[in-house]
């Protein structure tokens, strides 16, 4: 039988959803037009007001916030309480520039954690669990997060932190860790190193992991799994709408259930703000409805992906996200065609390499070229160069009819490309360095 968190919140009629939605979203606006000048000035230069706001209908109305303004107001630019009502601060990751902080109320940290926890039990985690956080600790929200959802599920918790993989392989076995918590491309690392120290899948506790903060592929998920003997969920959220929780993948593996009562969430054209219709593919927004200090209006993630309100099977209402493809800026423009890094993971993983490879983009002449580095599996070294490059051709053909351009594919020797234990960055761009 399914289990659920909060079940009635977690299932409550879709109709409902919209009141409850449409109530807070009035209650919220006002809160944010009395209490933070920013974002007051942009209501005024638009010319609405909160008395405009009538309900979820008139979303539209309200000005967008992006990173940009974040880094304008930073560091307390957007509170909306007074600071010494504030217990808590965390901060983005930085992957795209100067990092974000967040602040926090008791009340901001307890709906975040009721998040999580809700994530965790879709996975399948009750009190008898042991719960083994190997996201990183400190201002990066992974760690905190997953750490107070496990808690108010009641699991046994692992602090561990992302890193020291030969330690959280040693606790993972001893302790009998039965739900593991961190980076997709973590995991994997902790899966691969648990097979060189000749563990086979069977032999560690674990059932299920919940994996997040970075875009990650079906064929990636597929791997872990298997290296890992667990089902893997996705889990994603941002520091600015509080952390990992805002939405989380049930049983059904189908996208991930978007917290509904306390995020409202948009597709817009990247291009134009223009709202897009559910199912159709943009940029997610969101508005989050109870957070107190920080509670940003239509803020703009730079994921791009797709909403479905299609009913799912586990008894979940709340709409369903798509995995992201990865952020609007993560999408290089190569010889004037677009290339998400996740596509080029899908091509590897499918011609049975590991997720292990680095993607440099370049200029030469004025022209850009595109070169992947792949590892080649321990099996494989023995292969006769002719044999690699045989192997380094068909790959590139392979890539070359998914992303419709040719890139040099190296293959290079195991353990050459470095391993993530947190958000793994995989793309060098150099011709920003030319610019
Ligand atoms: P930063 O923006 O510096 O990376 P965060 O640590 O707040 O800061 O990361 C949030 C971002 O991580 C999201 O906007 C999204 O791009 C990415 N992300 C988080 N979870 C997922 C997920 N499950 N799948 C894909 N991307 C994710
Ligand atoms: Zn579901």
């Amino acid at each position: 039988m399914e289990r659920y968190f909060q079940k009635d919140i977690e299932t409550m009629p879709v109709e409902k959803i919209k009141e409850l939605q449409s109530e807070k979203l009035v209650k919220q606006v006002k809160h944010v037009y009395e209490n933070v000048p920013y974002y007051r000035n942009l209501m005024d230069k638009k010319g609405v007001r909160p008395e405009d706001i009538h309900g979820i209908e008139d979303l539209h109305k309200l000005p967008f916030i992006s990173k940009s303004d974040l880094r304008e107001t930073y560091p307390y630019g957007m509170l909306a309480v007074p600071l010494s009502d504030c217990v808590r601060i965390q901060s983005t990751s930085g992957t795209t520039g100067k990092r974000v902080i967040a602040y926090y109320t008791q009340h901001d940290i307890e709906l975040w954690e009721d998040c999580c926890a809700r994530a965790i039990v879709a996975a399948g985690g009750t009190k008898e669990d042991v719960l083994q956080v190997a996201y990183g600790y400190g201002l990066f929200t992974g760690g905190a997060g997953l750490h107070g959802g496990s808690h108010k599920v009641g699991c046994l918790t692992l602090p561990m932190s992302s890193g020291n993989t030969e330690r959280q392989i040693q606790f993972m076995l001893d302790l009998k860790s039965t739900i593991l918590c961190c980076t997709p491309s973590y995991a994997a690392y902790i899966g691969e190193t648990l097979k060189e120290q000749g563990y086979k899948p069977e032999d560690n506790s674990l059932k299920a992991g919940i994996f997040g903060a970075e875009p990650w592929t079906e064929e990636m998920r597929r791997d872990i799994e298997k290296a890992l003997g667990i089902k893997a969920y996705d889990i994603y959220g941002l520091t600015e709408t509080s952390g990992p929780g805002v939405a989380f993948e049930c049983k059904e593996q189908k996208g991930m259930h978007i917290n509904e009562d306390h995020f409202i969430a948009e597709i817009i054209d990247p291009d134009t703000g223009e709202v897009l219709p559910e199912g159709e593919k943009g940029e997610l927004v969101f508005t989050s409805l109870d957070k107190e200090a920080f509670p940003l209006l239509r803020y703009r993630t730079r994921d791009i992906c797709v909403l479905s309100r299609e009913k799912c099977s586990c008894g979940r209402t709340f709409i369903r996200m798509a995995k992201p493809m990865g952020r609007s800026d993560d999408m290089l423009i190569i010889r004037g065609v677009n290339v998400f890094p996740s596509q080029i993971e899908t091509v590897l993983l499918n011609e049975g390499y590991a997720p292990n490879y680095r993607i440099e983009v370049d200029r030469v002449n004025n022209t850009d070229t595109l070169d992947v580095f792949v590892e080649l599996l321990p099996e494989q070294l023995s292969d006769t160069t002719e044999g690699i490059v045989k192997m380094e051709k068909a790959l590139s053909a392979a890539i070359t009819t998914m992303l419709g351009i040719r890139p040099a594919v190296h293959l290079v020797p195991p353990k050459t490309i470095v391993r993530s234990e947190g958000k793994a960055v995989r793309v060098i761009d150099k011709r920003k360095l030319h610019d």
